[in-house]
């Protein structure tokens, strides 16, 4: 059975205590490699590696630097076929959406960051007649970067690429649950000819190895996506060294439909806003709120179209539902629909566990499930389930929707339908989320900000925010005598 190996100063090593942890398919339900069980002992290593590689790495020029991480960019795009497949054996995720979505955007984050080093530009103060002041921007040193399993190798290039644009070295952690992608990137960034040291990547639990990232003196911030208990976690921890905190958390993201929308257009991007990935993706819109005068139309057409969804074998090109990422994970949604109904919830579609006869018979499928009847503040609407299952609620005015979709303690994204431009610039002014789509979804320019608000986290990932979040800024003031 294939045992994963982390990635310390250039080299694939075993884990200090040579312990592994299971991995698990989840569309069978089996074992099928192992991962290293790190230690405080493994992150030892891994931020001394960090910490010898950075004044060379920090003083290469920008163009040097965006050689380097264009070359990782090509070898992901060259294995993008490979790449895809482990992302859905390792999540359950359909191989077509990781072709389509997760690994392209891994090779767009290392491009776009290559480039990024070479068009940054620092900011210089003339005080007339007095002195010139100039702000230089240092990398910060070593960093750790933290991700989740939803989307593996996507996020946790989103975090490893800018910092080491930015000049810094980096100890990274991804999922436990979704390790495969990121021990393959580890391979190429040896091929890639990535300086030892430069990116370490430590594999292992949450709680023993990225609490140790966290924990360790020498590393100066972390970037984190992740749940919102463990975020808070992370800050608790992190809080009395100082340390810079970068926090992409949980959401509960409303979805606001107006009777004057593009239905079709509405129609077809909210199938795919409640439900990709299994409804797993950070941005889903897991709140549909429909003004009255369309709602049972949108109900009949909606709930027609989610029983159409295909759930299979996340390797058949015909799968539109993959397995869901654990049977812990399997366990909570299937609770959450339980208490949707003991909230007097109806259940329009969906609803149970889903059967996949043959190579997936064990696996872990969810039915595209769709509830209706729920008031807006009930736990079921409150909390973040993160699977396929939405909610869907009439409302009459813009007052109301605005009520029900800021109700909750999340702020993460949020989506608008509607024809009435005034409307929209409206309620995009009073929603309360870091993101607002207007008629799309998932439309995203990686020079954007990327984060959210209240309790879905604090900072902004994307263009040169991530970049200003991995580095410092110093004046220097020149007196000028005239
Ligand atoms: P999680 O918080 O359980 O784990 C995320 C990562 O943190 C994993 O690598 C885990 O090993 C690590 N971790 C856990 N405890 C830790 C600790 N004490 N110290 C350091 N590291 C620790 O989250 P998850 O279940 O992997 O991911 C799902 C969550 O991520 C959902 O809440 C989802 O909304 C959120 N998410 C947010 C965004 C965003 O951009 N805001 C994007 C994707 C996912």
């Amino acid at each position: 059975m294939l045992k994963i190996k982390n990635y310390i100063n250039g080299q694939l090593v075993k884990p200090a205590s040579d312990d592994y942890l299971d991995n698990y398919n989840p569309a069978t339900g089996e074992v099928y490699s192992l991962i290293p069980d790190s230690n405080e002992q493994d992150v030892q290593n891994a931020v001394e590696a960090a910490k010898s590689a950075f004044p060379v790495w920090s003083k290469m020029n920008a163009e040097q630097r965006h050689d380097i991480l264009m070359r990782v960019s090509a070898l992901i795009e060259r294995d993008l076929d490979l790449l895809a497949e482990a992302e859905s054996i390792d999540n359950g995720k359909s191989k077509s959406l990781a072709k389509q979505v997760d690994i392209p955007r891994a090779v767009s984050n290392f491009k776009f960051y290559a480039t990024a080093a070479m068009h940054t530009a620092t900011k210089a103060h003339e005080t007339v007649g007095e002195a010139i002041n100039y702000t230089l921007r240092q990398p910060l040193g070593v960093v750790g970067c933290i991700s989740p399993w939803n989307l593996p190798l996507y996020l946790f290039t989103w975090k490893i690429a800018p910092a080491l644009a930015a000049g810094c070295s980096v100890v990274a952690k991804p999922s436990e649950i979704t390790p495969t992608t990121a021990y393959l990137l580890s391979k190429l960034c040896i091929e890639a000819d990535l300086p030892a040291g430069v990116l370490n990547i430590v594999h292992g639990l949450g709680a023993k190895a990225g609490s140790a990232i966290v924990a360790h003196k020498d590393v100066k911030a972390i970037s984190f996506t992740g749940g919102t208990k463990t975020g808070a976690d992370i800050a608790r921890q992190a809080a009395p060294m100082f340390k810079k905190l970068s926090l992409e958390l949980g959401g509960k993201n409303p979805n606001l439909i107006f009777a004057d929308c593009n239905y079709e257009e509405m129609l077809k991007t909210t199938v795919l806003s409640s439900f990709s990935n299994q409804g797993q993706i950070c941005l889903c819109g897991s709140r549909i709120f429909v003004e009255r005068p369309l709602y049972e139309r949108f109900k009949t057409d909606f709930v027609e179209r989610v029983s159409a969804l295909k759930i299979g074998d996340p390797l058949a090109s015909e799968t539109n539902v993959g397995a869901v990422v654990s049977k812990p994970h399997l366990e909570k949604i299937l609770s959450y629909i339980d208490l949707a109904g003991k909230e007097g919830g109806k259940i329009l579609c969906g609803g149970k566990q889903a059967k996949v006869s043959g190579r997936c018979e064990n696996g872990w499928f969810v039915e595209p499930t769709v509830i209706e009847g729920l008031c807006f503040d009930c736990r079921t609407n409150q909390e973040e389930i993160f699977g396929p299952v939405v909610t869907i609620t009439p409302f009459d005015t813009e007052e109301e929707v605005l009520k029900y979709a800021n109700s909750v303690e999340y702020g993460l994204s949020a989506t608008i339908w509607t024809e009435n431009l005034s409307r929209a610039h409206r309620i995009a002014e009073k929603i309360e989320s870091g993101i607002v789509w207007v008629n799309c979804w998932l439309l995203r320019d990686l020079r954007t900000p990327f984060g959210g608000v209240k309790n879905s986290g604090i900072g902004r990932e994307g263009g040169f925010e991530a970049l200003r979040f991995f580095t410092e800024e110093k004046n220097v003031c020149i007196k000028i005598n005239y």
